[in-house]
């Protein structure tokens, strides 16, 4: 094992993902510690580009055909390839949808530890959050090569983002003749529904809403206030709004003015999209909820009856 910091760089139709950024940040401080050099770990097309600003030491780049598009068998065949060449001391990438499922694979594949919902890691310790971000865990660090799958919270993006580009070597290409799964196409969503990423002010409605009846209040609230609804996963799961509206980590990552989430309890695959709005409004009947963490004003009040309220008020003040 050497003292070297890897880090997965998740991307998508040419964008690198925050949380690339964010692994960065953490790997440039771990680095500090070990001694090690922060190699960011870059596969398919485009290197120039998607390495321009990552705060990296080097970027080992592997294109082949095989890894043009991600999928979890080649990402983890190629990982697996150079994490027995290279040996790091930790492999950090995102806990998102794709950070996850190639976590998952190297742990049970090469029998390395991993620590998923990473905040971070300082001085051999680490801190992760569990029970859906309810709680934090303390640990100590694995003195064997580790896995990382990073959540927001720790570091910021611009933490893990470089003025200066980072040298970019080409690494062969490691056995991928096991690859079987093959990129086909990308499915996109039904179109004619709005952007969410793209709006300024969004009502964020989560399991709290009840039963989609009350989604009406929701749509009320948004038209008064001049934006949009979107939801957490619970609603989008009940068919209470198409997948578009979905914020979150198998949805959309939002950064509009005002955020102003109801009856969401602030679980990390919700909020850890939601970190790029300009202010945080949390409505909750729990006090306890994690959301309240995040949030810049929160009030412990039923939503159902705030809803109807907020939406009259706000439309006097407009002088409706
Ligand atoms: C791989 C994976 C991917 C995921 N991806 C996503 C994702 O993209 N987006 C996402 O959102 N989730 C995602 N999840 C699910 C996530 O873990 C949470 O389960 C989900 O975010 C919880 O949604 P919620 O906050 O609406 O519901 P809950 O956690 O059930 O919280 C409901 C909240 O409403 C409050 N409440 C209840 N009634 C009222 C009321 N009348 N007024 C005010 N407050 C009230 C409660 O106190 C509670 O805090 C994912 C999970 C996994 C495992």
């Amino acid at each position: 094992m050497n003292q070297d910091i890897f880090v997965l760089v998740e991307h998508l139709r040419g964008q690198v993902a925050d949380i690339t950024y964010v692994a960065l940040a953490q790997a440039q401080s771990l680095a500090v510690e070990t001694g090690g050099k922060v190699i960011a770990v870059l596969f398919g097309g485009n290197a120039v580009e998607l390495s321009k600003n990552l705060a990296a030491d080097m970027v080992l780049h592997v294109e082949s055909p095989v890894l043009a598009e991600y999928t979890c068998d080649a990402y983890a065949s190629a990982l697996t390839g150079l994490i027995k060449e290279k040996s790091p001391r930790a492999v950090l990438m995102g806990d998102t949808t794709m950070g996850a499922e190639v976590a998952g694979v190297l742990s049970a594949r090469l029998g390395m530890p991993l620590i998923s919902n990473c905040v971070s890691i300082k001085g051999g310790k680490f801190s992760a959050k569990i029970c859906g971000g309810k709680m934090m865990v303390e640990g100590e660090l694995p003195a064997e090569p580790v896995l990382v799958a990073m959540v927001p919270g720790g570091f910021r993006v611009e933490q893990g983002q470089a003025a200066k580009a980072p040298e970019i070597k080409t690494s062969p290409v490691p056995d991928l003749s096991g690859v079987r799964v093959a990129f086909k196409q990308y499915v996109e969503p039904e179109g004619g529904d709005i952007d969410i990423t793209t709006q300024k002010i969004l009502v964020g409605v989560g399991r709290g809403l009840q039963n989609g009846d009350n989604l009406e209040l929701a749509e009320e609230l948004a038209e008064a206030l001049g934006g949009a609804v979107c939801a957490s996963r619970p609603v989008v799961d009940q068919g209470w709004l198409p997948t578009t509206r979905l914020v979150g980590k198998s949805g959309k990552a939002i950064k509009p003015k005002l955020y102003l989430a109801l009856g969401i309890s602030g679980a990390p695959e919700h909020t850890e999209t939601i970190t790029g709005s300009e202010m945080i409004i949390a409505v909750n009947t729990d006090p306890a909820a994690p959301i309240f963490d995040l949030a810049k004003y929160g009030a412990e009040v039923d939503m159902l009856d705030l809803m109807p309220a907020l939406s009259e008020a706000v439309r006097k003040a407009k002088g409706g």
